[in-house]
């Protein structure tokens, strides 16, 4: 592994502006105009296709972490991306050779943004490569994987984090504090409601043996984080009912909406909704005893739009990904905290719940967990 001292790379030009407080990650939304002179983390993306183009745009605002790297399966984007990104020849690798990885000094992370059931492989062999991991949400497909890919990174001694965005998204953060700090009471009920309608019926998303199931990995996976983060408990039991209209484009084990149920140790409960033939499905809604939170789009890129008992939620919109990438820097370089975990373990949290609304829905029957 580089020492910390390798990682440091002074940027050129003297005086940058860093976006976030330098020892908390609790408000990314402030704006500190502190000199930044810290080290860059060095990124290199696997998988060029939407999501990773998203990220690598939005990375070329950040202030603590840069694209050096590529990782693709087709020379013509790997070239495109070359020089759009001017990322040098040697830092580019394809998902034959990518174990390389390990000899180059200009790499310490590697985002891994590839279809859900590569991660648990590709996550595994960037460990062993020694570099910190960027993981895609879902993590992996299921808890057993994702158990893997965390002793993995434990015992290569790197970091696993998960692209949580919504983690750090400042009217998220803002409910949040609201409900940490006890300015709405005890919270009663939670709901979270994620869909759009799928399109290309080819797609790997449709294909269980590369999705590992349907709306629920995908986009449902939203909602029962929300509800994680925004009651601020983990839930003990899980109710669900599946309904499907169309066989043909959703399959065997590719769930199309979800409704689903969970109930918290305080007695709360969550009312959800997961699917891939329903539009404009994005919202959140907490209420507690003395207050309320709502967001709406509570899980898109954004800008969110949100509301409590206080009145409209002003904070400032960021793009999503480069506020994620900045916060990650500061995990991984100085072990920062983030007020909403990103690790693997959170994600494994995610899919054992998934793997219980799935057995729910199977059963019919309400599952604890
Ligand atoms: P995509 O289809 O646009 O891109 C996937 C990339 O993986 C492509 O470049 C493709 O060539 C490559 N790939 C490598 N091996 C492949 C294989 N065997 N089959 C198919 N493609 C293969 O998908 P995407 O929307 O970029 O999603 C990638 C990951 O990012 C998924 O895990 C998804 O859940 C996640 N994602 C997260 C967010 C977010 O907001 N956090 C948003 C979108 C997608």
């Amino acid at each position: 592994m580089n020492s910390r001292r390798d990682f440091l790379q002074k940027i050129t030009g003297g005086l940058v502006l860093l976006n976030i407080p330098p020892t908390s990650s609790a408000h990314p939304e402030q704006i500190i105009e502190t000199p930044y002179e810290g080290p860059i983390l060095r990124v290199a993306i696997m998988g060029l296709g939407s999501y990773g183009t998203r990220v690598a745009e939005a990375m070329q605002k950040c202030k603590m972490a840069k694209l050096t790297g590529i990782i693709s399966g087709s020379p013509s984007k790997i070239k495109d991306w070359q020089s759009k990104y001017k990322v040098a020849e040697g830092n580019c690798y394809n998902y034959e050779n990518f174990d390389r990885i390990k000899d180059n000094p200009e790499i310490d992370a590697v985002y891994v943004i590839t279809p859900n059931a590569l991660h648990h492989d590709q996550v595994i062999r960037v460990a062993k490569a020694g570099k910190h991991v960027i993981c895609e949400k879902p993590m992996a497909i299921n808890s057993q994987q994702a158990k893997e890919m965390i002793d993995a990174c434990n015992q290569a001694n790197v970091k696993l984090l998960v692209g949580y965005r919504m983690h750090f998204e400042a009217k998220t953060l803002e409910i949040v504090r609201m409900r940490r700090e006890g300015e709405m009471g005890k919270v009663m009920f939670f709901q979270g409601l994620c869909g759009f309608k799928i399109g290309d019926p080819k797609q790997w998303r449709l294909n269980k043996a590369l999705a590992g199931g349907g709306s629920m990995m995908d986009i449902g996976i939203y909602a029962i984080n929300g509800a994680r983060y925004m009651v601020g408990e983990e839930p003990v039991w899980v109710t669900a009912q599946e309904t499907k209209t169309n066989f043909e484009i959703f399959k065997e084990g590719v769930d199309e909406t979800i409704q689903f149920q969970m109930g918290f140790p305080s007695g709360a409960v969550a009312s959800c909704l997961s699917s891939y033939n329903i539009d404009n499905l994005d919202r959140f809604f907490i209420t507690a005893e003395k207050g309320f939170g709502e967001l709406q789009p509570a899980a898109g890129y954004g800008p969110m739009e949100g509301r409590t008992n206080k009145g409209k939620l002003n904070n400032p919109h960021q793009t999503h990904q480069t506020t994620q990438m900045n916060e990650m820097a500061g995990i991984i370089f100085n072990g920062n905290q983030p007020v909403i975990p990103v690790d693997g373990y959170e994600a494994l949290k995610d899919l054992k719940i998934i793997e219980a609304i799935y057995l729910a829905v199977k059963t019919g029957k309400k599952v604890n967990l």
